[in-house]
């Protein structure tokens, strides 16, 4: 290659322009392509597999490829989910009325976070693109916008991990670090959590700043503002349009919801499958009723984002049952939001300035569903009524749409077609005449016939001559030349005009010209004048999502039998006749097996017994989920459920992926169950399956053990705990806070049948040696057998024996003997010591001698001796 003086003008410019975008491949438009040059085309020709050529860029050949710009997004989509960005750069003036080169600018940087055109995203998902920024003291902040929707949220995170927990609940396509971000947060976690594209970027413009404290709401920190700032002028540098419909940034903490690493999201499959990672199978997809694009968004958003506040909760499970209980109201509610269309992405596309007519007209049909939906849902009372009645409806908006814009309009908006008569007095004008016109050029042609006598005299129109009146060579002899002028000579015809034909001509095309470019002035008024409402429209398409979710929730549970769950701020969690929702609605041979459980502050801990298959991980995640479900304002699938408000949920559940990178199986497990031990609370919910299976036997019985330990004597956290470890049951008749359940299992011909069904006491451990038995082993061999056991059983840790195992252990051959509910509902033993007693207890518990100077020690010990 020569130097940049050797290559034509237009090459010069490429360079130029390709200076400026060195981190994406450039799409640069000439004629109707987008040409890609130098590596740029041999990158783009490799991903898309299309032809590399070359071209002549002045000093030699210059390798180049290229795609059809009407096709383009295709092969756009393609560079963005391989994890390219793509400028696109465009022809600014007109290549025939251009002097030299023709002027090109890039209008468009697109990047995975900001890819968001029309039909190519799934639009019941959210497209996330995220911006982390940290600061001197180690604390991330992070924001978060969906380009298409408007939807910007931003919040803070103690350390690493408190973000990739923050950030799976977004899934972002994209993420941008700033320069103190990127030294703390893993590309590869990023990466490997949801294939982010990650980007250094730090800039950081002054109107973006200005922007985004105009839009916060409330008091926030500065991180979230740097972090929002950033993202902003990312969006000004790569978009290079308005975002007008980013109008508001909300800020919140973690805290203010149920608290969900990205392990329990994945474990308890809320939106993905483990396995497949589908979002059949998950609990998302068994929800997903909803109707529109919106509600389908937010109502990932609810699950996401539970809720720890009662009375939100309570408010949404009184419009959840207000549906339940209505089920003509909720059908026909269904049907009117079937006729409303994303008004959040419409309201994108009006702020970018790319809704067309059609667009127009979907957002005017939509605002009247909209309106009749909430007229209705006024009229029918109920919790919903004064709610619905105080909503804005936007009906002025709709009104002038519906004025100005025909009912099926073009797609384009530059061909006319759009407005309606009557709406503009000189728009009706311009298409009297020309409609005039070309009445009077149709009647031309008898009128002439008439005057002139030639039977086939013909009018007709070409591109090049316009209006013309053809007469054949044989009659040629009957024009009257004193009118007719002669235009063109065909093989056996002649083409005439006349003055007249030539007037009127004239006054078609400038009134359909005008009429066009008028039309499109009409249009562009009525967008701009839609666009200076969207924060009402957004306000309104936000309750619709919103009573969509609630209709959704109410029709998955009324049709599979859910119940209202009751509400608690502490106090026992209780659950009657629970089933997992997933695998209860998969089941293909009918029925699944209704489970008890009951968790309080005194035996907060279940060690779940019972051999594998047997429905141990069901149950425990189909705890977590009802309690899940219970706080995002659903019914849940149980007889009766009673909910204590959860704080967090921790899961340490089967082999998880190898996340942390390098780390070994076992050391993710230690990993999460640390994160569980030390971020449980009182209020935590820890579903912890099969602990130490992944060394080897003592070891790992050991680490189970003191993990239990741990839980009962420190944390207090309501704790779902499964093993394999039979010796662990003793802990069951040793503390006082852990309880034996097991799954139950019968046998048959010597086969064993799981009976999924969660029973009280600790796995009969001699089962095996009966199925044995049952299958005919030799007598002698079973003899043997039950000694080596009872020998083994006289080593077994812990203290006594099973028989003195309390509650009773079962027999699980009969587990129809046994009642539940005395169990289930039965008041813990009261606690006999004093208050006062309690709580140095309490105080000693909580306390952290590695912590306290001896100084401290010795007021504490004065204050407790006081005390008590
Ligand atoms: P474990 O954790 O004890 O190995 P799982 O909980 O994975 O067992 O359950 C194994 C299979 O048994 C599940 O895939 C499910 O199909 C079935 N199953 C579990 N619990 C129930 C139940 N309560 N009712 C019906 N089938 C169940």
């Amino acid at each position: 290659m020569g130097k940049m003086g050797g290559y034509t003008p237009m090459m010069r410019q490429y360079l130029a322009i390709k200076e400026q975008y060195p981190d994406a491949l450039l799409f640069f438009r000439l004629g109707d392509f987008y040409e890609l040059f130098f590596d740029d085309a041999v990158t783009a020709a490799r991903e898309l597999e299309i032809t590399l050529t070359g071209r002549d860029g002045g000093s030699g050949r210059v390798p180049m490829c290229g795609v059809p710009h009407h096709s383009a997004e295709q092969y756009i989509r393609q560079l963005i989910d391989k994890g390219y960005k793509v400028a696109i750069c465009e022809q600014m003036e007109d290549p025939k009325t251009a002097k030299g080169v023709v002027r090109r600018e890039v209008v468009r940087v697109i990047t995975p976070g900001t890819f968001i055109e029309g039909h190519s995203l799934a639009g019941h998902e959210n497209h996330y693109l995220a911006a982390v920024s940290g600061d001197a003291d180690g604390r991330l902040a992070l924001a978060v916008c969906d380009v298409g929707t408007g939807d910007f949220y931003v919040t803070e995170a103690e350390d690493a991990q408190a973000l990739y927990d923050e950030l799976a609940a977004y899934a972002p396509r994209e993420v941008l670090l700033d320069e103190q971000a990127a030294s703390r947060v893993s590309r590869r976690t990023l990466k490997q959590l949801w294939g982010a594209a990650v980007t250094e970027w730090n800039g950081e413009s002054d109107a973006a700043r200005d922007a985004v404290r105009a839009r916060i709401q409330g008091e926030v920190a500065d991180g979230p503002v740097r972090a929002a700032t950033r993202l902003v002028t990312y969006l000004e540098a790569t978009q290079k349009r308005t975002l007008a419909h980013i109008t508001r940034i909300v800020p919140y903490r973690a805290r203010q919801f149920l608290q969900l690493d990205a392990s329990a999201r994945r474990n308890l499959e809320l939106v993905e499958t483990i396995r497949g990672k589908e979002r059949k199978g998950s609990l998302l997809w068994l929800l997903d009723r909803t109707m529109t694009a919106m509600g389908a968004r937010l109502l990932r958003r609810w699950l996401d984002k539970p809720l720890l506040d009662r009375r939100a909760i309570e408010q949404r499970l009184d419009a959840v049952q207000f549906f339940y209980d209505h089920l003509p109201l909720r059908l026909e509610v269904r049907e009117h939001l079937r006729g409303v269309y994303d008004l959040e992405r419409l309201a994108g596309r009006i702020a970018f300035g790319s809704a067309n007519a059609r667009d127009l007209v979907q957002l005017r049909r939509s605002l009247e569903a909209a309106a009749e939906l909430l007229a209705q849902l006024a009229d029918a009372g109920g919790p919903l009524a004064q709610w619905t009645r105080e909503t804005d409806t936007c009906s002025d908006v709709a009104a002038a749409i519906a004025e100005a814009l025909v009912d099926d309009p073009p797609p384009t908006i530059t061909e006319g077609g759009m407005i309606r008569e009557g709406y503009h007095a000189r728009l009706d004008e311009l298409r009297r005449a020309s409609r005039e016109g070309k009445a009077w050029i149709a009647e031309l042609e008898a009128r002439e016939r008439e005057a002139t006598g030639i039977k086939s005299l013909k009018v007709g129109y070409n591109r090049v001559f316009g209006y013309y009146i053809e007469v054949s060579k044989p009659n040629l002899h009957l024009v009257p030349l004193h009118r007719y002028e002669r235009k063109q000579t065909l093989a056996n015809a002649e083409r005439f005009v006349t003055p007249e034909l030539k007037e009127k001509e004239a006054l078609i095309l400038e009134a359909e010209s005008s009429l066009v470019d008028l039309e499109h002035e009409l249009f562009c008024a009525l967008r701009d004048r839609v666009k200076g409402h969207l924060v009402r429209l957004q306000a309104l398409a936000r309750r619709i999502a919103e009573l969509d979710v609630l209709q959704a929730l109410a029709d998955v549970s009324a049709e599979r039998g859910y119940v209202r769950p009751e509400l608690a701020d502490d106090g026992p969690l209780v659950i009657e006749e629970g089933r997992h929702p997933v695998v209860e609605a998969t089941l293909t041979d009918g029925a699944f097996v209704p489970n008890d459980v009951r968790l309080d502050d005194e035996r907060p801990i279940l060690l779940i017994t019972g051999p594998n298959m047997a429905g141990k991980s069901t149950y425990m995640r189909q705890v977590a989920l009802i309690v899940i479900l219970a706080q995002m304002g659903c019914f849940v699938p149980a007889k009766r459920a009673r909910i204590p408000i959860v704080d967090r949920i921790f899961t340490r559940i089967g082999a998880s992926d190898d996340l942390a990178g390098g780390q070994s199986t076992f050391m993710v497990e230690m990993v999460e169950t640390k994160a569980a031990l030390l971020g449980a609370t009182k209020k935590s919910l820890l579903l912890l399956d099969e602990i130490g299976r992944g060394t080897s036997t003592y070891d790992g019985m050991a680490l189970a053990q003191a993990v239990i330990e741990y839980l009962h004597d420190r944390v207090g956290a309501k704790t779902l705990f499964s093993t394999h470890y039979h010796e662990l049951t003793a802990l069951g008749e040793r503390l006082p806070g852990v309880v034996n359940v097991h799954a139950a299992c019968s046998e048959q011909d010597g086969k064993v049948i799981f009976l999924h069904k969660i029973l009280p006491g600790k796995a009969d451990k001699s089962y095996g040696i009966h199925v044995a038995e049952r299958a005919g082993l030799p007598p002698e061999l079973i003899e043997r057998a039950r000694a080596i056991l009872a020998e083994l059983e006289g080593g077994e840790t812990g203290a006594g024996r099973a028989a003195s195992a309390s509650p009773p252990a079962a027999d699980p051959a009969e587990p129809r003997q046994l009642s539940f509910a005395d169990w289930l509902f039965a008041s813990p033993p009261a606690p006999e010591r004093d208050p006062e007693e309690e709580a140095v207890l309490e105080a000693i518990r909580r306390l952290d001698p590695e912590r306290t100077t001896p100084l401290e020690a010795l007021q504490l010990l004065f204050e407790w001796k006081r005390r008590l």
